[in-house]
Parts: structure tokens; C-alpha cells; sequence
């Protein structure tokens, strides 16, 4: 896309044109949250100006255009990600509840003491935590497969520690702490090959690279909301309706029951059965919103465009003398973390805020993956469809200044 094509692009986010300390907000803290269009906000102001009613429950008007609505980002969502049928799409609270409902009602279910769940050496915390807990309650182990230098899987291993023991295959699809963007294909093939389902930790890839869970094969998919432009407290688990028909509830109440008395209850159909109690509606309708926006926009031509600001920047930190860049992959998207000799990172980006520059600084919720590189943490420009060259400009003259103040 062009410049003024971006322009137009960012002209549809309202908090872009705020102002921090005195300075035009450079945001650039993306892989953390991204803002949102005012199309998205919007949708969800208009759900509870016109629409708002609990779903699946009334007779009456209101609750059936809530209904509608909702069902109608399901379907939206089923479209983004090409499932092949709405069951398969579970609303849930983001990424973190999508990995747990897997970790408890697939994996759990299934382990025992000679059996392992295999994950990787860069995952989030929300994508080891709910492993280790399944393990730890079932006696299972924890296989971890290793990265090199420069942030890459080591797919060998991934055909080594899969066994006969292995239930699941759970990595992510994109590191938010390297920008790698991992071989998921090639990992599924190897994993089903060997009758071992997989999940993909999709919090970072679904805003940059396009998904098709057919096309990859996955068996469960998770991402969040807010991290494609719309809003928090919702988010999506994909599961094969094979695999979702054989599992148990994850929470249990309303909603998520055909019948109850005292002696028994026999459960909804899918998705309904992962979807106890009222649901985040506005969500849900907002986030269908936020998923039309990208598509409208098209995913290729952002990532192109996040592809090309992510190779000037590379370039032009690059060139900052005693910044290492931390995950040098050959494939990666929109996400730059680096160190600067002598400076910590916390510092890194308290004085960047002082210029309006906002980015993460530490571990990212990834402590494994700095201690792989033995570092505390690291500084993070992480990037969106809105971001220009004229901010990756501001970035780097910001880290100019924080170089000359450490080497005074
Ligand atoms: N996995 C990855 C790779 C992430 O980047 C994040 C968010 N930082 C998560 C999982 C967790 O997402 P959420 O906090 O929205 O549940």
C-alpha cells in the first residue's frame, strides 16, 4: 500500500491522534494490544444503544436481534479463519481461556504418567502454564523443543520428542517476544503423522498472517480479540468438531445445558457446551466488526506493509551501534526486540515515553525464551496496519538520545 493508503488507514483509529507528554503518540506496543477503528468501537457502543438483550434465552424482539448478532460474528469468525462450520467456533474471554479449556478438558482427560505434551522453547506463558498444570495433575511430562540462535524451532526435534506418550502439540504461531513466525505446517504434518493433534497459539499470527485452519489442518486454534483491532474480554477457540463433540464441558451453568434436574444434566450442542453463562455479546459482535475491517482492508496488503516497516526498522536499529536485535529468524513479522548494550531495557522505554514512544520492555510474558538467550528481557517495537516509516523514524531517534544520556 501507499502512503496516503496508510494514512487513510490510520485516520480510522481516534486514540492515534492523542497526545503523550506534550508529544503525538508513537504506539508501538502492538503485540501487547492493538487500538481500535472507529468502526469497532462503534459496534459495540451501537450493541448497547439499540440491540442489548441477553442471547439464546427471550422470545421477544431485543433478544432475538441480540441473538442474531451474535451468531452473526460467529459466522464472521468461521469465515477469517475458514472453518467449516460455525460449531467449531467457541467465544471465550482471549488466547489465555482458549489454551486452558484445551489444557483441561482434552489434555488432562487423555495424560497419564508415561504420557507428554510437546510445546516450545518460545512460547507465551498463557501457552506452558496450562501444560504444566495438566501435567502436574496427571503425573504427564512437559517436552520442550528447543530453538537456535536466531529464535528458529528445531523441527528435527520436533520428530524426536514426539512418542507414543505424546497427547498434544501445542506452539505458537508467531512469537510476540522474537517475531518468528514458526513452520506450523510442517508441524502439523510431522505430529499427525504420528495420530498427535496440535494446537496453535495464535495471539500474535491472527492479526498478521493469514489463517486457514483447513488449509493448515490444525486441530485447535486460539486467538484474541484485541489483538486484530478489537476489543478485550473476548476471543476465539477453534476446535475440530471431532474433537470438541468428545471433550467435556470446561465450565459448567447456564446456557451451556439442554436439560437439568437434580440427578443429571444433559449438555447443549456445540459450541454451546464451552459457552457457560451469559456470553461477552458486545464482544463478540464488535470483534466480528474488527475481523470485516481487516478483510475489508485486506490481510495481504498489511502484511506487506508491516513487512516492509519491519525491514526498515531492522535496518535502521540495526545500524545503532551496541543494539543486538534478539530473534534474527528468517521468517518473522512485526515484531523487533532488542537489546542496547549497557542500558536496561526498562529504562529503554521509560525514557522513550518521555518522547511519546511507546513500547514493552521485558519479558513478555516469555521468561523461557530470555533465558534461552540469557538475558533479563528485552525492548520491543512491535508493529500495526497504522504504523509509518516516519514512526520508525521517531523510534530510532529516540534511541539515539537514549545512547548519548548512557554514554555521558
Ligand atoms: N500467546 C501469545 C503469543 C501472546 O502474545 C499473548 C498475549 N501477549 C497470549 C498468548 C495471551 O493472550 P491474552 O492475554 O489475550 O489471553
Amino acid at each position: 500500500p501507499q502512503d496516503d493508503a496508510v494514512a487513510r488507514w490510520r485516520a480510522d483509529f481516534p486514540l492515534l491522534r492523542e497526545s503523550v507528554h506534550g508529544k503525538p503518540l508513537v504506539y508501538l506496543d502492538n503485540a501487547a494490544t492493538t487500538h481500535k477503528p472507529q468502526a469497532v468501537i462503534e459496534a459495540e457502543a451501537a450493541f448497547y444503544r439499540h440491540d442489548n438483550s441477553n442471547v439464546h434465552r427471550g422470545v421477544h424482539a431485543l433478544s432475538q436481534r441480540a441473538t442474531d448478532r451474535y451468531e452473526a460474528a460467529r459466522e464472521k469468525v468461521r469465515q477469517f479463519i475458514n472453518a467449516a462450520s460455525v460449531q467449531e467456533i467457541v467465544f471465550v474471554r482471549g488466547t489465555t481461556e482458549a489454551i486452558n479449556l484445551v489444557a483441561q478438558s482434552y489434555a488432562r482427560v487423555r495424560l497419564g504418567p508415561d504420557d507428554n505434551v510437546v510445546i516450545s522453547a518460545m512460547e507465551h506463558h498463557s501457552n506452558i502454564v496450562p501444560w504444566q498444570m495438566a501435567c502436574a495433575q496427571t503425573g504427564a511430562e512437559l517436552r520442550v523443543v528447543p530453538i537456535n540462535d536466531a529464535g528458529e524451532l528445531d523441527l528435527d526435534m520436533v520428530e524426536r520428542l514426539i512418542g507414543p506418550g505424546t497427547k498434544l502439540v501445542a506452539v505458537t504461531h508467531l512469537s510476540n517476544a522474537l517475531g518468528t513466525i514458526a513452520p506450523v505446517k510442517r508441524i502439523i504434518e510431522i505430529a499427525h503423522a504420528h495420530h498427535v493433534p496440535v494446537l496453535l497459539d495464535g495471539a500474535q499470527a491472527i492479526a498478521h498472517l493469514g489463517v486457514d485452519v483447513r488449509a493448515l489442518d490444525a486441530d485447535f486454534y486460539a486467538f484474541s480479540g484485541h489483538k486484530i483491532y478489537g476489543p478485550t474480554g473476548i476471543g476465539v477457540l477453534y476446535g475440530k468438531a471431532v474433537l470438541l463433540e468428545a471433550m467435556p464441558p470446561y465450565q459448567v451453568g447456564g446456557d451451556m445445558i439442554r436439560s437439568v434436574t437434580f440427578g443429571q444434566t444433559e449438555y447443549n450442542e456445540l459450541p454451546y457446551k464451552f459457552e457457560a453463562g451469559t456470553p461477552n455479546i458486545a464482544g463478540a459482535i464488535a470483534l466480528g466488526e474488527a475481523l470485516d475491517y481487516v478483510a475489508a482492508l485486506g490481510l495481504d496488503a498489511i502484511a506487506a506493509h508491516e513487512h516492509a516497516l519491519l525491514e526498515y526498522a531492522t535496518a535502521q536499529a540495526g545500524a545503532i551501534s551496541g543494539l543486538k536485535i534478539v530473534g534474527t529468524a528468517r521468517d518473522k513479522a512485526s515484531i523487533l526486540s532488542f537489546t542496547l548494550d549497557g542500558v536496561h531495557p526498562h529504562d529503554i522505554g521509560t525514557i522513550l515515553d518521555h518522547d511519546g514512544v511507546a513500547i514493552r520492555a521485558g519479558h513478555h510474558c516469555a521468561m523461557p525464551v530470555m533465558q534461552r538467550f540469557g538475558i533479563a528481557g528485552t525492548a520491543r517495537a512491535s508493529f500495526a496496519l497504522y504504523n509509518t516509516r516516519a514512526e520508525v523514524d521517531a523510534l530510532v531517534a529516540a534511541l539515539a538520545r537514549v545512547q548519548e544520556m548512557f554514554q555521558r
